[in-house]
C-alpha cells in the first residue's frame, strides 16, 4: 500500500485512496451499495456497522480529498449546503459568525433564514481588506466564514490575513473553497482551520452529482464534525462517491483547461464594447490580484461581466441567445454555463443587499469549461457582436 500523501497533485488526484480492492484487485474502488453490514456476533464486525456512519467507497473519496488539500482528516456530505449545516452546528445560541457580504445565495440563505432562528448572529462585512474584520469582534465571535473568490463577483479575500486575526482572537475559520478548487488553492496550508467544498463543481467536474466536503487537520474539531455527520445524516451515498472518485481522476486536467480558457475569454472580453465592467482575478488591474497570484496557483475558469446599458429584458436576450454556452446554475463542470445570479444563484438575497455587493441586474457569470477555446469565443461573438 503507497503512500500517495507525499506525491505531487495530479498523481494524488489519481491514487490517493483508491487501493485495489483486496477480493479481486479491481483497479477502481467498488460501489458499495448497502445500507448494512453482517455481524457474526452483536458488535462483532469488520468496523462497519451501518451505512450511515461508514462507506468504503466514501471513505476511498475522503481520504483522496483530504490528500488533495493536504489535510488529515475529509468527510463527505450529500451536498455542500449539508457540509456547511454541519459547521454551523458547531455553534450555540448567542455565537456570532463574521462572513462576507458577497456569498454564495444558498450560504447566505442558510445563515438568515435557518440559523439566525437558533439565536446565531452573523455579521456580512467587506472581507476585501481583511482589517475590516477586527472591528466586529467580540467574546461571543467563534467562527470566521470566508469565501474566495467570492461569488460572483470575484473578489480576493486574503487567507492568510483572516487566519493571523483568527487565531490572535480564538476564532475558528472556515473557507468555502468551491471557485477554487484543491488544484488552485489550498487554505489549510495558509491557515484555515476547515475548509468546505461544494464537491458538485469543480471536484465532481461533470455536473452529475450533488456533494459537499469538509477537510480539516484539527483532531478534536473532526471528532465533533465526525459527530454531528453520522447524528444528523446528511451522508451521501456510494453510487455519487465512486462518481465523484472518478471525476478526481482528471481534475488536474479539466483545471489546467479551465484556467486557460478562462484566460483567453477573459482577455477577449476586457476591452469588448458591449461590456462595463469584468471581473476576473487574473487581470493585473484587479484590486485584489496580487492577493490572488500569492495564494493561487492560477485564476481559474470563473468570470463575471457587467453589461452596459443593459436592462434586465436586454440581459435576459443575451443570456439565452448562446450556443455552446448553457443557461444553468452551478459551476465546474466540464460544459461551459452562463448564469444571471440576479434571479438565479442570488435570487433569496435582497435586490438593496445584492446592488450594494455588486450583483446587479445586468451581471452574467460565466463558468468556462474545457471545450476548444475558439468555440466559446465564436460563440460570445455571435451573441455579443
Ligand atoms: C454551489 C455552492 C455551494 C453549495 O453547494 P451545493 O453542493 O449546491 O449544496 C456553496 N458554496 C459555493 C461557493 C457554491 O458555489
Amino acid at each position: 500500500m503507497t503512500d500517495f500523501s507525499k506525491h505531487k497533485f495530479g498523481t494524488k488526484a489519481i491514487h490517493a485512496g483508491a487501493e485495489p480492492d483486496p477480493t479481486t484487485g479491481a483497479i477502481m474502488t467498488p460501489i458499495f451499495q448497502t445500507s448494512t453490514y453482517v455481524q457474526e456476533y452483536p458488535g462483532k464486525h469488520k468496523g462497519y456497522a451501518y451505512a450511515r456512519g461508514k462507506n468504503p467507497t466514501r471513505e476511498a473519496l475522503q481520504k483522496n480529498i483530504a490528500a488533495l488539500e493536504n489535510g488529515k482528516f475529509c468527510l463527505c456530505f450529500s451536498s455542500g449546503m449539508g457540509s456547511m449545516d454541519a459547521v454551523m452546528k458547531l455553534l450555540r445560541p448567542g455565537d456570532e459568525v463574521i462572513t462576507g457580504d458577497d456569498l454564495y445565495g444558498g450560504s447566505y440563505r442558510m445563515f438568515t433564514k435557518v440559523f439566525a432562528n437558533f439565536g446565531i448572529k452573523f455579521h456580512f462585512i467587506n472581507l476585501h481588506n481583511a482589517d475590516n474584520i477586527s472591528k466586529y469582534v467580540n467574546v461571543n465571535t467563534k467562527l470566521l466564514w470566508v469565501e474566495t473568490p467570492t461569488n460572483p463577483t470575484m473578489q480576493i479575500v486574503d487567507i492568510e490575513a483572516c487566519a493571523k486575526i483568527a487565531k490572535e482572537n480564538n476564532i475558528m475559520l472556515g473557507v468555502d473553497n468551491t471557485f477554487a478548487s484543491p488544484f488552485l488553492q489550498n487554505p489549510l496550508a495558509l491557515g484555515a482551520d476547515i475548509v468546505m467544498h461544494s464537491v458538485t463543481k469543480y471536484l465532481g467536474g461533470h455536473s452529475d452529482v450533488i456533494m459537499g466536503a469538509l477537510v480539516l487537520n484539527d483532531e478534536k474539531i473532526y471528532e465533533q464534525l465526525a459527530f454531528i455527520h453520522n447524528s444528523c445524516g446528511a451522508t451521501p451515498g456510494p453510487m455519487d462517491s465512486f462518481l465523484v472518485m472518478r471525476g478526481i481522476k482528471t481534475l488536474h486536467l479539466r483545471m489546467e483547461r479551465h484556467c486557460f480558457n478562462g484566460r483567453k475569454i477573459a482577455e477577449y472580453l476586457k476591452n469588448h464594447p458591449k461590456i462595463e465592467k469584468i471581473y476576473w482575478p487574473g487581470f493585473e488591474d484587479h484590486p485584489n490580484h496580487e492577493i490572488a497570484k500569492k495564494q493561487m496557483r492560477d485564476f481559474g475558469g470563473m468570470i463575471s461581466i457587467v453589461l452596459k446599458h443593459s436592462t434586465v429584458e436586454d440581459t435576459f436576450n443575451i443570456a439565452s441567445s448562446f450556443k455552446v454556452f448553457s443557461l444553468a446554475e452551478s459551476l465546474g463542470g466540464v460544459e461551459s454555463l452562463i448564469n444571471h445570479p440576479a434571479t438565479m444563484t442570488h435570487a433569496s438575497i435582497p435586490k438593496a443587499e445584492r446592488d450594494k455587493a455588486g450583483v446587479v441586474d445586468n451581471l452574467l457569470r460565466l463558468s468556462v469549461g474545457v471545450e476548444d477555446v475558439e468555440d466559446l469565443i465564436e460563440d460570445l461573438k455571435q451573441v455579443l457582436g
